[in-house]
Parts: C-alpha cells; sequence; structure tokens
C-alpha cells in the first residue's frame, strides 16, 4: 500500500480543485518514471504543496491563509542533462505542451519559481557535484549546489568564491544565474555575471548547450550570457563554470556616520571611482540605523551609518582603508571604528520581519532598484516619499548595499496596513507601483539582483524599451510552444505597461 504522506497533516485540509494542466496525468507520469525511475517522480499532494511556493511575500501571505499559490501536477527528480533533454522533449511533443519549471530552493522573493500554470516541476537538487581547478582558479559547479554547501566547500580548500546573498543557506548555484544574484561582498567579486566564465544549458529543444570556458576571448557574440537573467524561460542551467579566489590574507572593517546621505554617496563614489574597492559597503538612511545600530552606538544618532569591509592581501587592505577613511573624513564622516561592523556580521543573515508581521495582515516587503550617481540621492527621496503618499502605508525606509564607479543599488524596506475591507494585493501593488514607476522615471533599474519573477514582469516592456522585441523573438525562436516557465518576464498578456496585472493575480488567490 502506498504510504499517504499528506494523512500526516490532517490541519492542512486543502481542496485541490486547480484545474489540471495534465490531462491525461497516468501517461506522462508513466513517461517520466520510464525517463528517471519510479522514485524520481511525483505526483503526491504534499510535494505538490511543497513546490506550489516560493518566498515572495504574496506566496507566503496565501500560504498563512491556508491557500496554495500555484502548484505543479508533477513534480521530478534529475540527475543528468540527459535526463531533462528527455523531460523537455516529453513536454514539447504532448498536446497541449506541458510547461516545465526549473526549482532551485524557492528562495526567489518575485515568485519567479511559481508554477502558475501547472506542469512540471524540476527540482535540480542532484546537479550537485563541484570540482576545482587550483591553476586556473576555476570551479565547475552544478546548478543544484547550494550556496552555504559551496562556500563551506571552498573553505575548506582555502578558496572562496565570493558570492555570499543573504539567502546564502536556502539557495543554489542554477538559482542566482537565472535570477543575475549579487551577493554581500559584491564589492571586490563582482556579481554573479563577472563570476560566471561558461554555463552547461539544456535548451527548450531538448539540446544541450555548452560553452566552452576560457579567460577570454574574442571569437563571435558571447550568446551563453542570454541566460543570466533568464530565470527560467529560456532553458535550464545544468552546471556553471564560475573564478574562485584564495582566502583573503586579512578581512578589515571600519564605520563612520554622517548628517546627509549625499556626503556618503559623494564619499563612496569617489572612492571607487579611483578603483578601491571595499568587499562590503552599506549606507543605513537615519531609519534604518537607528533600527540596526541606535543600541550599540551612540554617534549614530540622527545619522546614516556607513560601513565598509576591505579584504586581500595586508598591504592592499590597509591602503584600501586608509584611502577610503581620507575620503569620508573629507565628506564630514565621523569614524566609529570596527564595532557596527562587527555588528553587521553578527546580524547580516537575520531575515525575520516579514514573517513576523505577515501574521497580522501587515504588507512588509522590499525592492531593490539600481541608478545612476546623478540622480541617486533624488531617487532615495521620491521613491520613499511616493509610497508614503499611498493611503496606509506605515513606513518606507532605505539602505544602499551596491556600488559602482557608475551609480549603486538602493534597498527599500516598506509597510503597509489595507484599509478596512481593502485588498491585500491592492495596497502591496500600491507601494510597488510607486517605487518601481518612480526609479524607471529617473532612469534606474526595476530590480537590482531579486529579478522579475511574476511580481515584476509587468514593467519588462517599460523598462527594456526596444530590446524587448529582441528578446521576445529570441524567447519565440528557442521556446516556440512557450513551454519554458510561462508568465514569466514574457507574459502572454503583456501589454507593455501591465494594466491588467492586477486582475491577473487576484485569479490566484
Ligand atoms: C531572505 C532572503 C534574502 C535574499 N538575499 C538575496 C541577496 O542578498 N542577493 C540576491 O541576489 N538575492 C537574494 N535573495 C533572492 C534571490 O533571488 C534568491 O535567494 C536566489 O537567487 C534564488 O535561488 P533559488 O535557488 O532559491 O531559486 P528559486 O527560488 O528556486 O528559483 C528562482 C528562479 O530561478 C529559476 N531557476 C532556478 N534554478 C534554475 C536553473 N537551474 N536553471 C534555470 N532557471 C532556474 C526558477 O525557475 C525561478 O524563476 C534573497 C531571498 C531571501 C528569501
Amino acid at each position: 500500500m502506498k504510504y499517504n504522506r499528506m494523512e500526516k497533516f490532517p490541519h492542512l485540509k486543502i481542496k485541490f480543485d486547480h484545474p489540471q494542466a495534465i490531462q491525461d496525468l497516468s501517461t506522462v507520469m508513466a513517461d517520466l518514471q520510464k525517463i528517471l525511475g519510479k522514485e524520481a517522480v511525483s505526483s503526491d499532494d504534499i510535494d505538490k504543496i511543497a513546490y506550489g511556493k516560493d518566498y515572495w511575500l504574496i506566496s507566503n501571505q496565501m500560504t498563512l491563509n491556508g491557500k496554495i499559490p500555484a502548484y505543479p501536477d508533477i513534480i521530478v527528480w534529475p540527475k543528468t542533462p540527459e535526463h531533462i533533454s528527455q523531460i523537455l522533449l516529453l513536454a514539447n511533443k504532448h498536446s497541449p505542451p506541458i510547461p516545465v519549471i526549473p526549482f532551485g530552493e524557492g528562495s526567489g522573493v518575485v515568485g519567479g519559481a511559481l508554477p502558475i500554470k501547472g506542469g512540471i516541476m524540476v527540482d535540480m537538487k542532484y546537479f550537485d557535484h563541484i570540482e576545482v581547478s587550483n591553476i586556473n582558479m576555476t570551479a565547475t559547479i552544478g546548478a543544484g549546489v547550494n550556496g552555504k554547501t559551496l562556500e563551506r566547500y571552498m573553505q575548506q580548500h582555502g578558496l572562496r568564491m565570493g558570492h555570499i546573498p543573504q539567502s546564502l543557506h536556502t539557495s543554489t548555484m542554477g538559482g542566482y544565474v537565472a535570477h543575475r544574484a549579487a551577493g554581500q561582498f559584491s564589492g571586490k567579486y563582482g556579481k554573479i555575471e563577472d563570476m560566471v566564465k561558461s554555463l552547461e544549458v539544456v535548451l527548450p529543444s531538448g539540446d544541450i548547450m555548452k560553452s566552452k570556458y576560457y579567460p577570454r576571448a574574442s571569437v563571435g557574440p558571447m550568446v551563453d550570457r542570454i541566460f543570466l537573467g533568464s530565470e527560467g524561460t529560456l532553458g535550464i542551467v545544468t552546471e556553471v563554470t564560475c573564478r574562485i579566489w584564495p582566502i583573503p590574507e586579512k578581512q578589515a572593517g571600519s564605520s563612520f556616520v554622517f548628517a546627509t546621505l549625499q556626503e556618503c554617496l559623494d564619499a563612496i563614489r569617489i572612492t571607487l571611482q579611483a578603483n578601491i574597492n571595499p568587499a562590503v559597503i552599506r549606507i543605513y538612511d537615519k531609519a534604518e540605523t537607528q533600527r540596526h545600530f541606535g543600541a550599540t552606538e551612540k554617534k549614530s544618532k540622527d545619522k546614516l551609518m556607513v560601513i565598509f569591509v576591505f579584504e586581500g592581501i595586508t598591504k592592499l587592505v590597509e591602503l584600501e582603508m586608509a584611502i577610503t577613511a581620507e575620503n569620508c573624513l573629507k565628506h564630514h564622516g565621523i569614524a566609529c571604528g570596527s564595532g557596527p561592523v562587527d555588528h553587521w556580521f553578527k546580524t547580516r543573515f537575520n531575515v525575520k520581519e516579514s514573517s513576523d508581521f505577515g501574521p497580522y495582515g501587515l504588507v512588509f516587503d522590499t525592492i531593490e532598484v539600481a541608478i545612476p550617481w546623478d540622480q541617486a540621492d533624488h531617487l532615495y527621496e521620491s521613491v520613499t516619499k511616493e509610497i508614503m503618499k499611498v493611503p496606509g502605508a506605515l513606513m518606507a525606509t532605505g539602505h544602499a548595499s551596491h556600488f559602482y564607479p557608475t551609480g549603486v543599488c538602493f534597498y527599500f524596506t516598506f509597510s503597509a496596513v489595507p484599509k478596512q475591507g481593502q485588498d491585500y494585493l491592492e495596497i502591496y501593488d500600491q507601494c510597488w507601483d510607486a517605487a518601481v514607476r518612480g526609479t524607471l522615471k529617473l532612469g534606474g533599474a526595476a530590480a537590482h539582483h531579486h529579478g522579475m519573477g511574476l511580481n515584476r514582469t509587468r514593467w519588462m516592456a517599460l523598462e527594456h524599451g526596444t530590446e524587448f522585441d529582441l528578446m521576445r523573438k529570441i524567447k519565440q525562436l528557442l521556446d516556440p510552444n512557450n513551454i519554458m516557465n510561462p508568465g514569466k518576464l514574457f507574459s502572454e498578456n503583456d501589454t507593455g505597461v501591465g494594466e491588467n496585472y492586477l486582475t491577473q493575480r487576484k485569479e490566484l488567490t
């Protein structure tokens, strides 16, 4: 007799009334079992629930309300690119074609992995190999390798890749590539696109594409780059080769408080434009400074805290620290030593607000965007003000966490409470709209590292302009049956500005 794991959870009285994308489920199950073996294919309710959510606030809120955000018909656990190739051939050949959604660890915060049209969920966890070349300083990494497992492996071998997102413990290499992720130490080691040197991808047609690793070349267009940021819509990434580094000889931190945001921005801009590269830089606005450092650093009262972490060989660290300090002092920064940096190290993986406030029906979310330097101060002021104009908004604060010689990433945190009888999604969308439209108007990017997912697909056309046409053609060419993660990046109902987005999403609730 088959063991029914749902019996273990009698309190989950979930009714599966969602129409199935696959009508002849048992035939497709049998075909998949022939490819993968029985143990690697499931249509059990408990698995459908587990793979029907990610870390998007709306997804969490629905789960809290006993609803399933979306769910796949079948979940599979392939082990080789050839397995995935056969799954995709089967999905394309089926009438109607079956949606296929790659799944890392479901830590995405914009609904990217939600199987909103049902279909086959492809969990990548068995792509778990890591091979290192100490001479080339590269690592070839399976797409399902967890971030923390990777970093631990590197450390054990005296190495580091340097990609440390806040979701390190709950995310995978494939997810990083798919979202064009950015880690906390990005100032020194770069973002994921700086680290990735080559890729293996199974295309929607079932063909396996492997780009060649080289230090650099001039051999025609870099086609493999289109999979960076493709969010599971153009193929399934199975393996990635990345550059790696030795563990740094020295790590040191410094911090400064400033009276104004413009002074913080100027001090950091001139530092980066002199090609000085602290591994970590963070500016906290006055409210976030109080929230994070108010209790431990007296000098932070009514000020903005800026922290720096430097890494590398000792002489370089000392020089970079000294030049950075000069620039901060020149812009009226007041030195606070390494205490605030130690505090940041202790608390940098703490994320609990959205789970604390969610059960009370409060909206509590974050929005990260990028902006050139000349609009940075203006962007912060206008986005926080516009969010606060939304009726029901309780707070809008921000910090800046990734920096470039050409601009900066702002990371806004906002909270709001729906009015009596108001839909949670309505106020949520109003806050998002205020931030994203405000950013686009100033020439910024609608997302810096969380990706577009389901939540931001409505801004794709506005974000990309003429480039979006080419993107759509590439999608059509690679995936004519639109089997890959449908509804993400390229929505069928996309009007370019997302008017019908809310209605679409209401169907989910
Ligand atoms: C608390 C928290 C903190 C975070 N901090 C950061 C941060 O500091 N920096 C940052 O960049 N992001 C951060 N994120 C969000 C970030 O997008 C994800 O953590 C991560 O990149 C997604 O990885 P995942 O393996 O969980 O992917 P999933 O959530 O499973 O999937 C995300 C998307 O990638 C696609 N995908 C997954 N694997 C593959 C594959 N092998 N091939 C093709 N497509 C694939 C999915 O279809 C989906 O569209 C944070 C999230 C949380 C919850």
